[in-house]
C-alpha cells in the first residue's frame, strides 16, 4: 500500500529487530498498533491533505528519517533491555509508543476534522496542519492515541493500574511538548515567491527565509524528542519512585 518508501522500510525491519530483542511480540504488537493505525489514518484522508504536502517538508509516504523520529528511540530501548534486562524498560517503552501514537494521532485525526488551529505562539488561528498549533479535536484525539497503547501495553505486560495512569499521562504529555516545540523551537519558514509559510527549505524553486525557529530543529526532530522527554521522565519515575 507504499506506506513507506525503502529507506523507509529498511528503517522499520531495524526498528522492529531492536524492539523484538527486548520485548518480543508483545513489544512487536504494541509497535504494530502505532504503525498499522498511523499509517491507515494518514491515507484515509490524504485527499484532503493534499495541499498540506506544500506545507510539510514531506509527503504521507514516510521515509527513514521519519521512521526513525517515531521508531529510533523504541528500538534503542529495545536494545537496552536485551544488554540490561529490567522491569524499567516496560513502562519506558510503553510511553514511547503511547506518545508517538498520541502524536500522530493528534495530527491526522485534528487536520482531518479539526477545525482551524490556534498556534500557541501568538494565539492567531493558521491553517490546519501548521506545526505549533492545537485544535480540541486533535487534543483529544492525542488522548485517544495514547489511551489505545497504554491499554494494549496493559493488557500484554500486565502493569498495574497506577502505572498504566502515568504511561497514559506521560504519552499524553508528549502531545504538548511537541506543539510547544514545533511552535518556538522548529524552523519555519516562508517562501519568497508565492509567501506561503512552510517547513520546506525550498519552495518555489527557491531557498526559503527562516521566519522563526532554528533552522537545523525539523519535524521529524520534534517529534524524537517529543517521545523521549516523556520517555526519560518515565524512567526517572519508575526507576526512583515508584
Ligand atoms: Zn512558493
Amino acid at each position: 500500500m507504499k506506506f513507506l518508501n525503502f529507506s523507509g522500510m529498511v528503517a522499520s525491519i531495524a526498528v522492529g529487530t531492536g524492539v523484538a530483542l527486548g520485548f518480543g511480540i508483545k513489544g512487536l504488537i504494541l509497535l504494530g498498533i502505532f504503525f498499522v493505525s498511523s499509517s491507515l489514518l494518514s491515507k484515509f484522508k490524504q485527499k484532503k491533505k493534499a495541499y498540506l504536502k506544500e506545507i510539510h517538508a514531506k509527503g504521507s509516504e514516510r521515509d527513514w528519517t521519519q521512521v526513525v523520529a517515531n521508531g529510533g528511540a523504541a528500538a534503542g530501548v529495545g536494545f537496552l533491555a536485551f544488554f540490561y534486562p529490567d522491569q524499567v524498560w516496560v513502562p519506558v517503552i510503553a510511553v514511547l509508543i503511547s506518545s508517538v501514537n498520541a502524536d500522530t494521532w493528534a495530527s491526522e485525526i485534528g487536520t482531518m476534522v479539526g477545525k482551524a488551529p490556534i498556534s500557541v505562539r501568538n494565539f492567531k488561528k493558521v491553517e490546519a496542519g501548521t506545526s505549533g498549533a492545537v485544535t480540541v479535536e486533535g487534543t483529544l484525539a492525542a488522548a485517544a492515541g495514547s489511551l489505545a497503547v497504554t491499554v494494549a501495553a496493559g493488557v500484554l505486560f500486565v502493569l498495574a493500574p497506577t502505572h498504566l495512569l502515568i504511561i497514559f499521562f506521560l504519552g499524553f504529555t508528549g502531545c504538548f511538548i511537541d506543539t510547544w516545540l514545533g511552535a518556538f523551537v522548529q524552523g519555519s519558514f516562508k517562501c519568497r515567491v508565492c509567501s506561503l509559510n512552510t517547513e520546506r527549505a525550498i519552495h518555489c524553486s527557491q531557498p526559503t527565509r527562516l521566519i522563526s525557529g532554528r533552522k537545523w530543529i525539523n519535524n521529524d526532530m520534534v517529534n524524537f524528542l517529543s517521545s523521549v522527554i516523556p520517555a526519560a521522565i518515565a524512567h526517572f519515575i519508575f526507576l526512583n519512585v515508584l
